[in-house]
């Protein structure tokens, strides 16, 4: 095992960003003599490091041997008895700007169930001082997301009081299921009336996404979450949905959930749901997080009274689309139209940008990002850190042009896109008087 090296404290100080690694029993250790790569075998620098921030995690990477790089330039790796690879997994509000590095061990050295790592953001570290950084930056106000805003023991009581007083209501029991099985934020949130609350209806998709978090096709892999298994009614949507709204202070209502395949497959329900909550109520905003790949249901449920659309969704250049949805009878040109077709329907509309370093930030594939944007109209961009093992994603993408780096991507999305907002999370929305949704704050 590389211990710590004990050197005198003028040396304390690291010229560098050196490689933090994990022994297979848990241990992490510092190796100050190699200096700290990314996945593309680039060296880390200081300026694209950030302090761990609170509420992230560090995992190993199993399988694969912690690289790094020596001061004669030289890559490598270290023994897997010394050091796992060593990944962060970020705290909601930050994006990942760089991947960890590391080395396969041979097939027959594997560890058994780590051919294919879970679905998580892994993010490269680095040690500085004695501190670990991560190739991070901060991109929004993470405080109504954060674990100590869900506590788990008032969660559980707010759950079981709700289920008693609506014991009928399978939405409402689905939800109650992702709170307490899963912590997910929004579901929870039904059971606090507050911000943005979630509401499952399809458990049907048009995509068949590499990545996909709650239907897995392939044996091997587990979808981090079950997708709903029955067709919500109209009542129970808006029985959960109107109190949401009422009673939430800013109140989100976003459909097309984690748990879920694509809520546009159920636009009717959607529709006649739409329209009888808002005969009920003009309160808060009424969002479809989706794949936004009908154009003419969007037009639909925007006349019901949407307030939002996001669409998820990784390129903006076909061929990278269509080889991590896999998209069944639709492709890029729908959701352009279907953010056009909000847009002018007065709705807000967004793009959740599932991003892996070295994929939107390439050149060719940034290019293309601003001539959407712009082309669309989008008012924001939400970045969201793709959850998945490089080695299940990579070899299923197109060729693609050099990188230019996260921050650089955000920055030129700025610079050519002045009025676009970028974030992490649907805003609250209020309505103008012309009847266009614009945010709260
Ligand atoms: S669009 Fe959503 S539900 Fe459908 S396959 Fe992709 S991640 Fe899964």
């Amino acid at each position: 095992m590389t211990q710590v090296i004990p050197a005198p404290i003028a040396l304390m100080t690291t010229a560098f960003p050196y490689l933090v690694a994990v022994t297979p029993t848990g241990e992490i250790h510092e190796a100050r003599d190699l200096h700290a790569l990314d996945y593309d075998g680039q060296p880390l620098d200081r300026a694209d490091l950030i302090p761990l921030p609170p509420g992230a995690t560090v995992a190993m990477m199993p399988g694969r041997r912690a690289v790094g790089l020596t001061a004669a330039g030289e890559r490598v790796a270290q023994p897997a008895t010394v050091g796992w690879a060593l990944s962060a997994f970020l705290p909601i509000g930050y994006t990942r700007t760089r991947v960890p590095a590391y080395e396969m061990v041979p097939p027959d050295e594997m560890p058994a169930n780590a051919e294919t790592l879970p679905f998580f953001g892994y993010t490269a570290l680095a040690g500085i001082d004695g501190e670990l950084y991560v190739a991070a930056v901060p991109t929004d106000d993470p405080a109504h997301w954060l674990p100590d805003a869900f506590d788990v023991g008032q969660t559980e009581r707010r759950v079981r009081r709700r289920l008693r007083e609506e014991p009928g209501n399978r939405v409402l029991a689905h939800h109650a299921h992702c709170a307490l099985d899963y912590q997910c934020p929004t579901a929870t949130n039904l059971f606090y009336d507050r911000w943005e609350g979630a509401i499952a209806v399809s458990a049907g998709c048009n995509a068949r996404c590499v990545g996909c978090i709650s239907l897995q096709e392939d044996d091997g892999l587990v979808s981090p979450q079950d997708r709903l298994t029955f067709l919500p009614s109209v009542e129970e949507v808006v029985e959960v949905g109107v109190a949401h709204l009422t009673r939430a202070p800013e109140a989100i209502l976003s459909f097309g959930q984690g748990c879920e395949g694509e809520p546009l497959l159920q636009w009717r329900l959607l529709e006649r749901a739409i329209k009888a909550m808002r005969a009920q109520t003009t309160m808060g905003a009424i969002n479809i997080n989706t794949n936004a790949s009908n154009p003419r249901a969007v037009a639909r449920l925007c006349a019901a009274g949407l307030d939002s659309l996001r669409a998820s969704t990784i390129s903006a250049r076909p061929a990278t689309y269509d080889a991590y949805y896999r998209p069944v009878g639709y492709g890029v040109a729908q959701i352009k139209q279907s953010l056009i077709t909000a847009r002018e329907a007065g709705a807000y509309t967004s793009i959740n940008l599932l991003l892996y370093p070295g994929l939107a930030d390439a050149e060719d594939e940034a290019a293309a990002w601003v001539d959407f944007l712009r082309e669309t109209g989008t008012h924001l961009v939400q970045l969201r850190n793709l959850n998945i093992d490089p080695e299940l994603l990579l070899p299923k993408l197109p060729p693609r042009g050099p990188a230019l780096g996260i921050r650089a991507f955000i920055d030129q999305l700025h610079r050519e896109l002045p009025d676009l907002r970028i974030g992490n999370f649907s805003v609250p929305l209020t309505k103008g008087a012309d009847g266009v949704r614009v945010p709260l704050h």
